[in-house]
């Protein structure tokens, strides 16, 4: 069912709503492609830019953490070479040993210790100070002038080198293999050595000690990292040994306590936003330095904790890749939930790892996508704001006046609507609409033409009928009215006479001695003479009311509705206009054609009194017979 609404035309399944139907299908399927595509797009390029910024910020932490180490790696073996100059310098050796009795005492217990007040400043006497320098050494023998001279030689150049870096490394020391251990510190060690007892500082509890002294070349050895008590820092030591001679044996160890806070500190605030970073030993465990997680376990053991001991599972990955790291370049590794860069700390056998949670990607990944969305939704809006009025402007609306104009077209002559079609439209609709309309008039005037032939044909069948109607109601021989017409009209005479309270008269006429007529001048000159005697009659029936008819063969009959006194004057002229007429009749006694005539006249009072009437005209017409023809009897009691 089609009906029009104010914006339109709007049925169940008209174009407009399929149209935007299939529109919203189609945007929706675009904005969902392009959404999932921007996703995909947005998602690789997001991890890209995530993981390119990793690389850089990574490799940028490992050059910059390296340099401290590259810098105390160069400071040590400086300090090496210094070392192995001097003494082989000719003469030095004297002097050496003469400085050895000078910076040192001997105990009691037979171990050495810088003398007082050195520590604090106090000059030699020949002028020099060796402040913040403290020194032990417990010999296992007694001294020869090549331990003094050398255990003499590390005192001074732990005091240049310690100096020159003051403030930037924490403590420099050269230990000799003999257990001497002067040491650049901001405590004097010699203040709480002591010897022997159970406070006795044990050197061989130093691991790194026996490892520096056991290594042949002279690589640098790295601690793990450890709490130290006296300094509450946490520390790592780095030990370079000089390189041994034949038999094995070192003459010196160069090293360096490093104080990790400050590491840590710019560890635990990676470049990136979001990111965590770890630092790791690359000794196959993962033994932590630092992991913003695990730090209470890390300090718990003692720096003993690793990823493996502590079961950071997330963190496995790395620890393959770790052992296979070129120093200072970073590396991607994906965990589980993280992106990783990682990478080995140059002239350090550490892992930076910087931690970079994928989850954080994913409001950028979705804020993206958002846009993509709503994009989509604005142009589906738009789309569909614009498809509907052109839909319904151009093509509903023209469409339903169409449909309207069918309708009406060739009901009644409507034309409101042909001129409301949408016929100036110059697409196809008004094309339609402009051929619709032709044929509209082509249909409008075949119609018109056709209504007119009908009614010619009506009028003339009307005719045809009328003319049906008197030929079967007129006496084909005499033309006037028939049996049959005589019945109705007597019949609605009646009926008015009843409303109307008049009389009806009725004259049965029967022509006298016709079968002698007819005998004597030929049945055809009998016809001629019927039509004479209805013509008479004619000429006397002519009131309204009268009516002269042929009954049947030579009897006519004439009603009127006069009552019985003209009746009978009229019957009497009838009888007499015959005579007068003197058509000759040889075989009647009256020489011309006469007529008989039996008169009834009766008041209308019921139906039925119609056969009482002819019954008495026609007693009437047999009595005016045998009272010698050519007369009127008036029947009944007048
Ligand atoms: P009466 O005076 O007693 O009426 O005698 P009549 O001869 O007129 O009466 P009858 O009934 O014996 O004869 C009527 C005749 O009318 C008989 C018939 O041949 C003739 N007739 C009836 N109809 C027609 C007709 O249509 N044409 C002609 N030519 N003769 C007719
Ligand atoms: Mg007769
Ligand atoms: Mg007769």
């Amino acid at each position: 069912m089609v009906r029009e609404n104010p914006s339109g035309v709007s049925p169940k399944h008209s174009l407009t709503r399929r149209a935007l139907r299939l529109a919203i299908l189609r945007i929706g399927l675009v904005s969902l492609s392009a959404g999932g595509i921007s996703y995909y797009v947005n998602s690789t390029s997001i991890e890209r830019e995530v993981t390119g910024q990793l690389l850089l910020s990574t490799e940028q932490s490992l050059q910059r953490e390296s340099l401290p180490f590259q810098e105390i790696k160069e400071l040590q073996q400086n300090f090496l070479n210094e070392f192995a100059e001097t003494l082989a310098r000719p003469g030095t050796k004297a002097t050496l040993v003469d400085d050895f009795q000078q910076i040192f005492y001997r105990h009691e217990d037979g171990s050495y210790t810088q003398r007082p007040q050195l520590f604090e400043g106090q000059p030699l006497a020949d002028g020099r100070r060796f402040a913040r320098m403290s020194a032990t050494y417990a010999p296992d023998v007694v001294p020869d002038d090549d331990v003094k001279a050398r255990f003499a030689l590390s005192y001074l150049l732990s005091h240049k080198y310690g100096s020159s870096t003051k403030g930037r490394l924490f403590n420099f020391y050269g230990v000799v293999p003999e257990k001497g251990f002067p040491i650049y510190q901001d405590a004097d060690i010699a203040k709480v050595f002591t010897y022997s007892g159970p406070e006795a500082l044990k050197l061989e509890t130093y691991e790194f000690y026996a490892r520096g002294f056991g290594t042949l070349g002279n690589d640098t050895l790295f601690t793990r990292m450890y709490w130290d008590f006296s300094n509450n820092a946490w520390m790592t030591t780095i030990a370079t040994a000089d390189v041994a001679d034949a038999s094995g044996k070192h003459q010196i160890l160069a090293c360096v306590d490093v104080l990790l806070d400050q590491l840590m500190n710019r560890i635990a605030k990676p470049a990136m936003q979001g990111a965590y970073s770890s630092l790791f030993i690359a000794d196959g465990e993962g033994t932590l330095i630092y992991h913003p997680s695990a730090m209470e376990q890390v300090k718990s053991s003692a720096g003993e904790a690793s990823i493996r001991s502590l079961k950071l599972t997330q963190d496995y990955p790395l620890l393959e890749v770790a052992s296979v790291l070129p120093p200072g370049q970073a590396q991607i590794v994906q965990t589980q939930d993280n992106i990783v860069a990682m990478g080995l700390i140059p002239g350090t056998p550490w892992v930076l790892a910087v931690h970079y949670p994928r989850s954080l990607m994913t409001p950028a990944i979705f804020d993206n996508l958002f846009i993509v969305v709503v994009l989509g939704l604005l142009t589906l809006l738009v789309e569909v704001f614009i498809l509907r009025s052109i839909l319904q402007k151009q093509v509903a609306i023209p469409l339903f006046r169409l449909i309207q104009a069918t309708r009406r077209l060739g009901v009644g002559n409507e034309r409101p609507y042909l001129e409301r079609l949408p016929t100036r439209s110059p697409d196809e609709i008004g094309e339609l609409a402009r051929a619709f309309a032709k044929m509209a008039e082509r249909v409008q005037d075949a119609q018109a033409h056709l209504e007119l032939k009908v009614q010619d044909r009506t009028a003339e069948l009307e005719e045809a009928n009328r003319q049906l109607y008197e030929l079967s109601t007129i006496d084909g021989l005499t033309g006037i009215a028939n049996r049959r017409r005589f019945d109705e009209a007597l019949i609605s005479e009646w009926r008015r006479g009843v409303r109307a309270d008049t009389v009806l008269s009725l004259m049965l006429i029967d022509v006298d001695h016709f079968k002698r007529y007819n005998d004597h001048y030929g049945h055809q000159a009998g016809d001629d003479c019927l039509r004479s005697v209805a013509r008479t009659l004619k000429d006397h029936a002519l009131r309204a009311g009268d009516l002269a008819a042929r009954y049947g063969g030579e009897e006519f009959v004439l009603i009127t509705t006069t009552g019985v006194g003209r009746a009978l004057d009229h019957a009497q002229a009838v009888c007499l206009a015959m005579e007068s007429l003197a058509l000759p009749h040889a075989m009647s006694p009256f020489g011309v054609v006469t007529v008989s005539i039996g008169l009834a006249v009766m008041p209308f009072t019921q139906e039925g009194a119609v056969s009482d009437l002819l019954k008495q005209a026609d007693q009437a017409l047999y009595s005016a017979k045998a009272r010698g023809r050519n007369q009127v009897v008036l029947a009944g009691p007048w």
